[in-house]
């Protein structure tokens, strides 16, 4: 088992390097008493970095869940040493520039589907995050004339940014709230309880597992590409980051 430890606010989400203990060593791995980093999920990708004992440092090259587990996939760095051992700390350290990225395209993917949702009704079916773009699978066409708003609407999110925060919500709270219009279509498994909601103030409240931005304005600029239509119904609307390498503003 091994804890979450971005999971319980927006914050912990900015947590780059942490101290912990070896719990199993599958061939080619590691499993730790807990993580920070992301095993991948609901379109956003696994996290990668370095984990060191001593003078020795191994690649994270990939990471990902087996049962309540979490598997940080091994690639040692430098000279051959001694391996890791069970119940011995380590430091663990994520690729940040790449994990920022995910976070900035994650929260803007958040933001974009609620914006399409209140201009349209449309709801997202399906978000991908891969490099500095990603892209949201609607359930129907998205007229083009939308785009120019959804632009502008960007826009204003970058210049009056809105604070995000997490909730951890009871089932029958939020199953209670259900009524409420929701940008996403993918429904929520029978046994998710309580629900971490991500709610960007003002815009959207949606359960997610993922680590996301403390404001929108950290989101950056963005450039929205024209819609194309998906095999079998709906559209696909896709953005990327104009400026994918900008800094993590102080904290
Ligand atoms: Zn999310």
């Amino acid at each position: 088992m091994t804890e979450l430890a971005y999971l319980p606010d927006v914050p912990s989400g900015y947590v780059r390097a942490f101290r912990a203990r070896v719990v199993a060593l599958p061939p080619g791995g590691v499993v730790l008493d807990r993580t920070y980093f992301y095993p991948g999920g609901g379109g956003q990708p696994p996290d990668r970095g370095r984990i060191r004992s001593g003078a020795v440092e191994w690649e994270v090259v990939d990471t990902g869940r087996s049962g309540p587990a979490v598997v940080h996939r091994l690639r040692r760095r430098g000279p051959a040493a001694a391996p890791l051992t069970l119940g011995s700390e380590v430091e663990g350290e994520i690729d940040w520039a790449r994990r920022y990225r995910h976070m900035r395209l994650h929260t803007g993917q958040h933001l974009l589907s609620a914006r399409v949702f209140a201009r349209t009704g449309l709801r997202t079916a399906k978000a991908i995050l891969s490099g500095s773009s990603a892209s949201l699978d609607l359930e129907g066409e998205l007229p083009v004339p939308v785009i120019a708003e959804l632009e502008r609407d960007l826009r204003d999110a970058l210049e009056h940014p809105h604070p995000v925060t997490i909730r951890h919500v009871p089932r029958a709270e939020w199953d209670a709230q259900s009524f409420a219009p929701r940008s996403g279509l993918v429904p929520l498994a029978p046994q998710v309880d309580p629900v971490r909601v991500v709610e960007i103030e003002a815009e959207d409240a949606c359960p997610c597992g993922g680590t996301h931005l403390r404001s929108t304005g950290e989101i950056g600029p963005v450039l929205l590409a024209a819609p194309t239509a998906l095999v079998g119904g709906g559209s696909r609307l896709s953005f990327r980051l104009k400026e994918p390498d900008a800094p993590t503003p102080l904290e």
